[in-house]
């Protein structure tokens, strides 16, 4: 893999063979591109990141060309039963996938053109310019491209060193739980696929998902707690029972189960880069801005994001000589692009304030939305496919 290291000379490098950098170097290497992709870890660890793919993200992959592969590796479901005080609200009839994250790592890297090189290395330095990036790799070399794209997600050490702050929007914004569950006294759960929402905003809970994927039954948990109450200790060393105390409802919509792993757990921060507009390096994924998971949008923001980079940016970044920041910046500034990174942040304001914030104007929120919520299931059942005609009248232009 890395022999020769010295004399390669690419379009594009990509540092990170995450989620983000993977797709990219994908997109770039089925155009044409000389592609370069770098990471660290031969086989993504597994580590806790989003488990379902679903709603918008669907349609991105299957735009990218990357569905197909998505769904092989993954486990589908078409309907997700959504709960809250232990009654049925409504259904969310639609196709998600379950999949851990280092499966869809593993999977988009297997998509990968046989013309993509791709290294195993750490990347210790990067030297940036207007026309040449070199990219030096732990012990092995340096490669030079016209393009790096840094992919690295939320790790800090090549964006400090190149200079691009972070700015925390929201520190330690959420706390995210996963674990494996598996029924008791059945031999399998009647819903495949549930949400309980949270009960109370005191709770601090705002939903628990239960999805089939990798083989098992994973729950995500999504709270915004802080990682010091000792609700967290209490969950996490006796988690069945604290979930069905803090749920009571649970037990009844999804019937008896039991933990069968580890607890992981996931603090966030909401945090974006600054002062981005540099020769020769564009930031993409996490490594530009971080998401909240119960949002669950960081996702259709990397992809957005992939989309609008390798599709519209870099053709025509490549198309004349140079790569300064004003060319750059125009990736940034690009309208779809924006519009998602502040959708992002404004859906994760949203999620919190309406699991935990407790003034009138956010209790009339939750009790119209839920209310609203039932009363559309109600209308779907008396009439099956009148709230489907009443939507697509309105989403007709006049
Ligand atoms: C708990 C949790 C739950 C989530 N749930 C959802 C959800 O339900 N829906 C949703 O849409 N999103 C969700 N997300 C967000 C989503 O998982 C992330 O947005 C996405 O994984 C980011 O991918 P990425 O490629 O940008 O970063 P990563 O996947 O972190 O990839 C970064 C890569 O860079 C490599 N790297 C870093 N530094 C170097 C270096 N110096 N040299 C070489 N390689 C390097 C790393 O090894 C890694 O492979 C969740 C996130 C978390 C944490």
């Amino acid at each position: 893999m890395t022999a020769g290291l010295q004399a390669e000379d690419y379009d594009i490098a990509i540092v990170g063979a995450g989620l983000s950098g993977t797709i990219a170097a994908t997109v770039l290497g089925r155009a044409g591109y000389r592609v370069v992709l770098i990471d660290r870890h031969e086989a993504f660890p597994p580590e806790f990141r989003v488990e379902k793919i679903g709603g918008d993200q669907v349609e991105k992959f299957r735009r990218l060309g990357l569905l197909d592969a998505v769904a092989e590796a993954a486990m589908r479901f078409d309907e997700i039963v959504n709960i809250r005080r232990g009654r049925l609200l409504d259904r969310t009839r639609a196709t998600h996938y379950g999949i851990l994250y280092d499966e869809l790592v593993r999977a988009m890297r297997a998509e990968l053109p046989s013309s993509v090189r791709l290294v195993f290395g750490q990347v210790g330095d990067l030297a940036t310019g207007p026309e040449r990036q070199q990219v030096t790799i732990g012990k092995q070399g340096v490669v030079s491209a016209r393009l790096v794209v840094l992919a690295t997600g939320m790790g800090d050490v090549l964006r400090s060193r190149l200079g691009i702050e972070r700015e925390v929007i929201h520190a330690r914004q959420s706390l995210t739980f996963g674990f494996n569950l598996q029924p008791v006294g059945a031999p399998a759960f009647a819903r495949p696929a549930l949400t309980h929402y949270g009960e109370r905003p005191a709770d601090g809970i705002d939903y628990l998902n239960i999805f089939p994927a990798g083989g098992t039954t994973r729950a995500n948990l999504f709270t915004f707690r802080e990682h010091t109450d000792p609700w967290v200790k209490a969950f996490r060393q006796a988690p069945r029972r604290v979930l069905a105390e803090t749920l009571p409802g649970l037990l009844d919509a999804l019937g008896d189960f039991e933990i069968t792993d580890r607890v992981q757990m996931w603090l966030q921060d909401l945090a974006v880069a600054r002062g981005v507009e540099r020769d020769g390096v564009v930031l993409i994924g996490d490594a530009f801005q971080t998401s909240c998971p119960a949002a669950g949008t960081g996702v259709s923001r990397l992809l957005t994001d992939i989309e609008r980079l390798c599709l519209v940016h870099i053709p025509q970044w490549l198309a004349s000589p140079g790569m300064s920041a004003e060319k750059i910046a125009r990736f940034y500034a690009d309208p779809q692009k924006r519009a998602m990174d502040d959708h992002v942040l404004a859906l994760a304001r949203y999620r919190r304030n309406l699991t935990i914030d407790t003034s009138p104007a956010w209790r009339l929120q939750r009790q119209v939305l839920y209310t609203r919520r039932r009363l559309i299931d109600r209308l779907d059942r008396v009439s099956p496919g009148l709230v489907a005609r009443l939507r697509s009248l309105k989403a007709r232009p006049a």
